[in-house]
């Protein structure tokens, strides 16, 4: 115990060593970053201040010049004067000389003063000025000189060298506040590991002392002094508790953790401790302190425990919905998967915004224009779906319609949104969709019960086009030809029930196909009769619903039993506006006719998901062909799809809240078995009608 709470207090010490070499090594790079930039500061200073002097020295020169020019000239004006002064000396001197009356000479003088006194106030004037100006000059070179000596006007400095030596300091104290603190709680630790030794020795001895006593039965018969000795220990115990608490919060402190502990005592003895008021001195500050410590660990572990909680709650939620689905499958109701298309090419390009979200396996989110909208479906798969994983979900039902059931599966939505992709893939079938892969994963099981059951696989293939069936096995074009009365109109094909209420086209003709590549050969021939045109919405948009039908009879040679299975597989046609899709004349046409039967097809669904008596299935050839999938008695699967684009929101509330209804439909799904003896006399009757000799054995 004490080896191993020294390895731990060996591995902090070395951890918080760790950090700080680290906070050195950074406290370092910084320092020296700092040293770097104050050079360069220094270096800018220093070439601005050797600019600045430059053009002051050069201004002092040529003012220099200028002066000096100047006193030249005053110089020699002065010069001039002073020879001036010296003439007029001279010539006074010589009138003295010649002896003048006194009269004539005061007279004289105040003439000759008034005349030769002129030039020399002159003179005096403009040496007055020429000092003036000489003065002005030294003046000026003084100031010059002056302003040269004072210093030069410090530049602003950098915000972040004002704050480095602060920042740099901080960091200091920082870090030696660090250093202190470590070497406070070493030596905390180092106590305290000492005082817990001390207890435990303590202790130890305490309940040693009984059993090594030989004088045991003067102990226990004296309750005095086994009261003492019981008072005495649970003080030990709790001392040593205490210590251990200690121990773990000062390692806790060290390491930065939370204790690893589920002990709810230390919230009782928080309480306790702030009931008893010892937070006032240092000891119940300290258990205090180590209380909360633990009280933070219970609750992370609350916190833990509430995620664990939510996530659980998520399971559970998503477990619930699967089986309330399932419950839903067994009762009959329409399984309705929903899929969110990727941003097409052109939508990226505009920079359309994504408005469609799936939230969960089953939840799919659209923000509208009055806020967002949530929808349920049985699931929702999302642009990154692959073919593959899509169909994962459908494959049961194929086993179904080989079963005897009557199966139907078909794609609804908006023009664009990714039908014909969900049904038949694209165009290279190098993303196969439903069809295709159903028709493989029907003759998978066909080969793996070969032994059991002896199968026979035919198909009709129809088109829905302007309110009109058509065969898709017959070309109108060769039809034409073969039949010239008809002008050019395919044989009549009409929608009828059979006593058990499973639809059949009748007229159409009907190919047996005994693999899927021939299934698919077949399907690839009905294609090419098929109307397409193309429209703004979707250059490749069929303009027709594709209805194929897929029977699949199989006779049980064991028992002799038969039973018929049919596969629907319906590409219905965009169900968006007319208007947006840009369409004219003999296409404007086509989207009446197609929005017609999509809105026949929208009332048989309101009708039947508000169970009401009378369901409008007459109204259109689309709901006729459809009658036995929706509240007939298929098991039926819908798949409608969705742009998740900002400017097809409105389409897809529409095919949402479309799809939401026909979820609440439910079917009535029956086998469609019968028993050897009504298989043979249907065959014997059969037989008789087309004129065949029956044997005996038939019947
Ligand atoms: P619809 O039949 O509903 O009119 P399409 O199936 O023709 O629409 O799809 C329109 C375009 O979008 C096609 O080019 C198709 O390949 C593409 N597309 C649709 N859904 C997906 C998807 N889930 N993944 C990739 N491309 C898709
Ligand atoms: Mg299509």
């Amino acid at each position: 115990m004490l080896c191993y709470q020294e390895w731990t207090v060996q591995k902090v010490r070395s951890h918080f060593q760790n950090k700080l070499n680290t906070l050195r090594r950074i406290l370092d790079l910084y320092q020296e970053k700092v040293e770097k930039k104050n050079t360069e500061w220094e270096k800018r200073v220093v070439s601005k201040m050797l600019e600045l002097f430059s053009t002051r020295l050069d201004a002092l020169h040529s003012h220099q010049a200028s002066t000096l020019q100047e006193l030249q000239m005053a110089r020699q004006e002065v010069g001039k004067v002073q020879e001036l002064l010296m003439a007029s000396s001279q010539e006074q001197q010589e009138a003295t000389e010649e002896g003048a009356s006194p009269e004539n000479k005061v007279q004289q003088q105040t003439v000759d003063c008034s005349e030769s006194d002129l030039p020399l106030e002159g003179a005096k004037a403009r040496l007055e000025d020429l000092k003036e100006s000489l003065h002005q000059r030294e003046r000026e070179i003084t100031e010059l000189l002056e302003a040269e000596r004072s210093p030069v006007p410090p530049l602003p400095q950098p915000p972040c060298s004002v704050l480095l030596p602060t920042l740099i300091h901080k960091a200091h104290a920082i870090c030696c506040a660090v250093s202190e603190s470590r070497a406070l709680l070493d030596q905390m630790i180092e106590e305290n590991r000492f005082a817990l030794v001390e207890a435990r020795d303590k202790l130890d001895s305490l309940q040693m002392t009984p059993e090594d006593s030989t004088d045991r039965q003067d102990k226990t018969t004296d309750l005095k002094r086994s009261s003492e000795y019981e008072s005495s220990l649970s003080l030990l115990q709790d001392r040593v508790r205490e210590y251990e608490v200690s121990q773990m919060a000062l390692d806790c402190i060290r390491t930065g953790e939370s204790p690893e502990t589920n002990d709810c005592d230390a919230v009782s003895e928080l309480e306790d401790i702030l009931g008893q008021g010892t937070i006032r001195t240092t000891e119940g500050v300290k258990s205090v302190g180590q209380q909360l410590l633990l009280m933070q660990d219970q609750l992370k572990q609350m916190k833990e425990e509430n995620k664990k909680t939510i996530e659980n709650y998520t399971s559970e939620r998503t477990m619930r919905m699967k089986y309330y689905n399932m419950v839903e499958d067994m009762k009959g109701k329409i399984r309705v998967l929903c899929r969110i298309r990727p941003p097409s090419r052109i939508e990226a390009a505009q920079g359309e915004a994504v408005v469609v979200d799936k939230i969960d396996e089953f939840s799919v989110k659209v923000e509208t224009a009055r806020g967002p909208r949530e929808f349920q479906f049985d699931k929702v798969f999302c642009a990154e779906t692959s073919q593959e994983d899509l169909f994962h979900d459908t494959n049961r039902l194929i086993q179904s319609a080989i079963d005897g059931y009557n199966v139907c599966i078909f794609a609804y939505g908006q023009t664009g949104t990714g039908k014909t992709f969900t049904m038949v893939g694209d165009k290279e079938q190098k993303n196969p969709g439903i069809l295709p892969r159903s028709f493989h994963a029907m003759f998978d099981i066909i080969r793996e019960n070969s032994t059991k059951f002896d199968y026979k696989v035919s198909a009709y293939m129809l088109e829905l086009y302007n309110d009109r069936l058509q065969d898709l096995f017959v070309s109108l074009a060769g039809e034409a030809h073969a039949q010239p009365q008809s002008h050019g109109q395919a044989r009549r094909v009409e929608i009828k029930r059979n006593r058990k209420g499973v639809v059949f086209a009748q007229g159409a003709e009907t190919k047996e196909a005994s693999s899927a590549q021939e299934l698919y050969a077949l399907f690839q021939q009905a294609c090419a009769n098929r109307h397409i045109s193309a429209t703004k919405m979707n250059v490749e948009s069929s303009r027709s619903h594709l209805i194929v039908g897929i029977m699949v009879e199989s006779r049980n040679l064991t028992n002799g039993s038969v039973s018929t299975g049919k596969l629907s597989l319906v590409d219905l046609a965009g169900s968006e506006r007319a208007a947006k899709t840009g369409a004219k004349d003999h296409q404007l046409k086509e989207a009446n006719s197609i929005n017609k039967s999509l809105s026949a097809l929208g009332d048989v669904i309101s009708a039947l998901s508000a169970e009401l008596p009378h369901v409008p299935y007459r109204n259109s050839k689309l709901t006729q062909v459809m009658q036995d999938s929706l509240g007939g008695n298929a098991k039926t699967l819908m798949i409608v799809n969705i742009s998740p684009s900002e400017c097809n929101v409105d389409e897809t509330l529409t095919s949402l809240i479309y799809a939401t209804r026909v979820k609440a439909i439910t079917n009535n799904a029956q086998r469609n078995v019968e028993s050897k003896e009504i298989a043979q006399l249907k065959e014997v009757i059969m037989k008789l009608r087309s004129g065949q000799t029956v044997e005996e054995e038939d019947v």
